[in-house]
């Protein structure tokens, strides 16, 4: 298991990258650790940590079930962080745009810049901002890894 790939895309296994914080109680040093972690625990089915890692002010018995609605029916096939930062002049908030895709049923993706902010230490996830779709080349290798083209391998799918 040591050398399991970490499904955030990261570069290095999920041990080093993810693990550190679901499985070890490590805390995310940066909003895009957080966020990298975050989404591992939605492939992971970890609603504890999805949950203990949102902002006190977001949880809500919806929210839950908003979660636990979408480990039931997402599945998760690649992460790309496009770019993450701090606000301007302070420590504790952040933030970080990201493009999830998903298949199953269809392909999705969710192109999204969430907003981060630290309490007592702590990288939390307090909401986030849809943004367009990003287009992706079709001879382009697929999102999920694969290393077949885009085209070939989920650029078929319905949605896509
Ligand atoms: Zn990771
Ligand atoms: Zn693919």
């Amino acid at each position: 298991m040591a050398d399991e790939i970490c499904p955030c895309g990261g570069a290095r296994g999920f041990e080093a990258c993810c693990g550190r914080f679901l499985a070890d109680g490590g805390e995310a040093g940066t909003p895009e650790e957080l966020m990298r972690s975050r989404y591992s625990a939605f492939v992971r089915g970890e609603l504890g940590y999805l949950l203990s890692t949102h902002h006190p002010s977001t949880r809500s018995p919806q929210l839950v079930s908003g979660l636990e609605e979408t480990l039931r029916t997402a599945r998760w096939i690649g992460l790309r962080v496009v770019a993450w930062g701090m606000e301007k002049g302070r420590e504790d908030r952040g933030w970080v745009e990201f493009v999830a895709f998903q298949a199953g049923p269809g392909f999705d993706q969710i192109h999204e810049r969430s907003r981060f902010f630290r309490a007592d230490g702590k990288w939390q996830y307090v909401d986030g901002t849809h943004l367009p779709d990003v287009t992706l080349d079709r001879n382009g290798p697929c999102v999920c890894g694969s290393g077949r083209k885009w085209k070939k391998c989920h650029g078929g799918w319905p949605g896509a």
